[in-house]
């Protein structure tokens, strides 16, 4: 039981929410709500990042479920640091030329982009090609970058060409200062175009927004969140190396088979006279190839039962000839009731182990079997455990209603 939901809330998850699922609500949250993809987002991108870096920590996730966002909050002036949206974004996925330009290094390379990329179970157990659409900035042709015609660039007036500005002040008789700032008039470039010899391309912006198509190559056995880099395919601006491309990739739900790092994981439901009595089953593989499931007459499969077929999980990534195991949990449909006139049961009776003898004395009271409704029942012990028992106000309800 936590104290408050908020941050669970801004995530998109359950209190109960595991790392890994965590990680994935702030991935998908963070690429939408991202200020270069979604710049009118507001408030959002920060939210989700402090909810995630609150709730990722064990020790500071321990706090909030304790004490809420005011625990958290009175937390942060005692060790509590928290990263800037845009480093957790980063460290998350790996995006390093957005630290390196606040480094030294600034102004040398461009912004990587990163993109996100749905993909099926199937795709990633075959391979595939996807064929992205994407609107990059690229330099201009026609002018190759200057902005205008050949020698319409000229050297700034005001700053003659350096980019800066001196003033110098008076600070005392006989004490001046000097303030260097960037020149306002060329924004430090040094340079100016003369507006009648302005590229009417890019009308003097050095740049075109340019549709792109990236073709990318998804290998088998690669994972959920892996990334492909395009080097050097982000926007171009003059003077500056692109930054990458990053593709991430998104695995999509499968209906059949939920996957477990190389293994593929499945149920099947099976009545209760294969359970017993032997069966076989065809199944679809991620290749469209069909397995037929053996369990031989005399195996007996009961409920809940794991059993697996090895390689035939996914394929390793870069070495997709070694698979990992297809796991198969058994659910067994058993018969309504009435299914067998009541006469006939001892000839069912006959057939199965024998069962033992229960004496029916004078002091036992006979009581009956009531069916009970599961989804109701946790409504009524969640409720009464509330009033009664304010330490653990779950333990009781949800014990009893997921059994
Ligand atoms: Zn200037
Ligand atoms: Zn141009």
């Amino acid at each position: 039981m936590v104290k408050e939901m908020k941050y669970y809330d801004i995530l998109g998850v359950k209190p109960s929410a595991t790392p890994a699922e965590l990680k994935k609500a702030y991935r998908k949250l963070a690429m939408k709500y991202h200020p270069d993809k979604n710049p009118d987002a507001g408030d959002k991108f920060k939210e989700i990042s402090l909810a995630y870096e609150v709730l990722s920590d064990e020790k500071k996730r321990k706090i909030y479920d304790e004490g809420g966002e005011q625990a958290i909050k009175e937390g942060g002036t005692s060790g509590g640091n928290f990263h800037s949206p845009m480093d957790l974004f980063d460290m998350f996925f790996g995006g390093g030329p957005r630290f390196a330009s606040r480094t030294s290094t600034r102004e040398r390379r461009g912004k990587n982009v990163v993109h996100q990329l749905s993909v099926s179970l199937e795709e990633l157990y075959n391979g595939a090609t996807r064929k992205l659409a994407l609107q990059k900035n690229v330099i201009c042709e026609k002018c190759e970058g200057r902005g205008g015609k050949k020698g319409a660039v000229e050297s700034c007036p005001n700053c003659r060409g350096t980019g800066m500005q001196v003033r110098i002040q008076q600070l005392g008789p006989g004490m001046v200062q000097q303030i260097q700032s960037m020149c306002n008039e060329c924004q430090g470039q040094g340079e100016r175009i003369n507006p009648r010899d302005r590229c009417k391309t890019c009308n003097g912006r050095k740049i075109v927004r340019e549709r792109k198509i990236l073709e990318v190559h998804i290998d088998k056995g690669m994972k959920d969140g892996q990334k492909i880099t395009f080097h050097g395919e982000g926007d171009q601006e003059p003077g500056l190396e692109p930054g990458d491309i990053i593709i991430v990739l998104d695995e999509k739900e499968h209906p059949v088979y939920h996957r477990n790092h190389g293994d593929l994981l499945m149920k099947l439901e099976i009545e209760l006279v294969e359970a017993l009595c032997g069966f076989q089953r065809p199944i679809k593989t991620l290749d469209n190839r069909t397995l037929l499931i053996t369990s031989h007459p005399g195996e007996v499969i009961k409920y809940g039962d794991v059993k697996c077929i090895m390689n035939e999980g996914m394929p390793m990534y870069r070495n997709p000839f070694d698979k990992g195991r297809l796991i198969i949990q058994f659910v067994v449909n058993f018969p309504p009731d009435g299914f067998l006139p009541k006469e006939r049961l001892p000839e069912l009776e006959a057939l199965m182990p024998e069962r033992e003898e229960v004496l029916e004395t004078d002091d036992a009271e006979v009581v009956d079997l009531v069916r009970i409704d599961p989804s109701q029942q946790r409504q009524r012990f969640a409720g009464n455990a509330y009033d009664e028992d304010d330490e653990h106000p779950h333990r009781g309800g949800v014990q009893c209603a997921t059994q």
